[in-house]
């Protein structure tokens, strides 16, 4: 299984057997199968802000386009806009701090001090 899958399974990228979540906004310290320990450094997450970030603004960009096809009113369309926006960020939380971890995972191996 590739470590792509396992961040969209919300799983640790190295064995993809713990969770990486214990609920919606709050993670687990270290892997239950391999003691790896997920936030690798102090802020280690904020990365993850710009995948969401990324994926939000590549999103507005699918909906103000799909509006000007079909168009709706102004209102309208910055409503639909915001109401995707907000919920997408939220909704996308978990995955991003995933595949942020996934990524970094595969280009900086974790050390064997990683695990505890
Ligand atoms: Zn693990």
């Amino acid at each position: 299984v590739s470590p792509l899958r396992r961040a969209l399974a919300l799983r640790c990228p190295l064995c993809g057997e713990g969770r990486l979540f214990a609920s919606w906004f709050r993670m687990v310290r270290n892997c239950s199968g391999c003691r790896f320990k997920f936030e690798r450094e102090p802020g280690y997450f904020l990365g993850s802000i710009y995948v969401n970030y990324g994926l939000s603004v590549a999103l507005v960009i699918v909906t103000l386009v799909t509006t000007t096809i079909w168009p709706v009113s102004t209102t309208l369309q910055v409503s639909i806009v915001a109401a995707i926006v907000a919920f997408f960020a939220l909704w996308f939380f978990r995955y991003a701090r995933a595949l942020w971890l996934a990524f970094d995972v595969s280009i900086a191996p974790p050390e064997a001090q990683e695990f505890s």
